[in-house]
């Protein structure tokens, strides 16, 4: 027995009593069961919008669908009784639908009217709703104008009707899209101005829609999708913004409108700055690279450079280590103490001591781990405290195997 669709009849029954028909195991989840009913409030998963939520009698409708005008009702437990159940909408989620819906409608109206670009997807998320548009060359003006004359149609407050037409209505009437169904064809009218082949829920007038703004949007597969909201998504989504304006513009002492021009000079500012520390940088480095070499002890004719900063960077001291060991008869022995005791030995290829094989040797004082090759090696250890002894430690090693 086909379900009596009472969302088709009003779609602002929020609480209506019924009667249970069936109840089984759902078979996508055995600890769920199935109910039919004789007529129904809730809307079944369709044309893009989601099912209704609620509850029958005390048991939680989760999911509802339609198969061969039956409609299903997935729900978390059997309710008590079969005869005169309540049956109660979560109106709040069934409306945020009816305003994306009908939204969409007349977004999708709206690009039909002013650049004929048709409609050819359509997804109502819980958070972000999207249409698809087969036209791909519309540009960020044409988007404003959609917009604009899309909450000119909702400030009309137009009456929004659903009709059952004969098929000689049917025939007669301006349709874009094409019904999808042979039979119960269901005409939802904007009066006057649109005819959409429709099972879904409205609201009946535009102005319940509030209002529709274009979120973003971009070419996609040839096409164009738009993000857009409607309603009470409107006055989320301006909220959070407004207040990050708002605060942002109070961080930079500018006015709101103020805002993005004035992030724009600070971001290429930024960039500048950055580009200058690295140029000081860079000098003070080669500073320290040429102070290290001027100070370093002669072993016959070897170079010994030992240093132990505290806490640089650590791709500062490679650069200073690689830097030293490009002059010749350099072994350069560098620390560094952060929350870890981190070291990089480095000589210049004409030094016979690998350095690999002397950073092995004395690792252990610092609990540490690294590695590399005959002219380069790194890593770090726990025991901050033993940095000098085990840079001393490899001097030494060094100096006796130079002289
Ligand atoms: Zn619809």
């Amino acid at each position: 027995m086909k379900t009596l669709k009472l969302y088709w009849e009003n779609p602002y029954f929020k609480k209506v009593k019924a009667n249970i028909l069936s109840i089984d195991t759902y078979e996508k989840d055995p600890t769920k069961y199935v109910i039919t009913l004789d007529k129904t409030i809730f809307y079944p998963e369709g044309g893009g919008q989601p099912s209704d939520q609620g509850k029958i009698d005390d048991a939680k409708v989760l999911y509802v669908y339609e198969q061969d005008n039956i409609i299903y009702h997935v729900v978390d437990k059997v309710p008590k009784k079969k005869d005169d159940v309540f049956c109660t909408l979560d109106w709040n989620r069934r409306f945020d639908f009816m305003q994306q819906h009908l939204g969409q409608h007349i977004l999708t109206y709206a690009f039909i009217n002013l650049y004929k670009a048709n409609t050819i997807g359509f997804h109502l998320g819980d958070e972000i709703v999207t249409i698809d548009i087969d036209k791909s060359t519309l540009n960020d003006k044409d988007m404003e104008t959609v917009e604009i004359y899309a909450n000119e149609i909702i400030y009309k407050n137009l009456e929004v009707k659903s009709l059952f037409p004969t098929k000689e209505e049917l025939a007669n009437m301006p349709l874009v899209k094409k019904p999808s169904v042979d039979e119960d064809i269901r005409i939802i009218e904007i009066d006057g101005l649109d005819y959409t082949p429709c099972g879904g829920t409205h609201p009946k007038y535009t102005g319940s829609v509030g209002m529709i703004k274009i979120r973003k949007w971009e070419n996609y597969k040839g096409n164009i999708r738009i993000e857009f909201i409607c309603g009470k998504r409107c006055i989320q989504d301006f909220q959070w913004k407004n207040q990050q304006i708002n605060n942002i513009a109070n961080i930079l002492s500018v006015k709101d409108i103020e805002v993005e021009d004035t992030v724009v000079k600070m971001y290429h500012n930024n960039k500048e700055l950055n580009k200058s520390i690295k140029d000081y940088k860079k000098i003070i480095l080669d500073y320290q690279v040429d102070k290290l070499y001027a100070d370093a002890e002669k072993v016959s004719e070897y170079y010994i450079v030992l240093h132990e900063f505290n806490g640089e960077d650590m791709q500062d001291i490679m650069y200073i280590s690689n830097s030293l060991s490009k002059y010749p008869n350099v072994i350069s022995l560098l620390g560094t103490k952060n929350n870890l005791a981190q070291v990089v030995f480095s000589c210049s290829k004409d030094v016979p001591i690998k350095m690999n094989k002397l950073f092995k040797e004395f690792i252990f004082l610092i609990d540490g781990k690294g590695g590399g090759n005959a002219t380069s090696a790194q890593g770090g250890g726990k025991n901050i405290n033993n940095l000098s002894t085990f840079l001393k430690s490899a001097k030494t090693r060094v100096i006796e195997k130079l002289s």
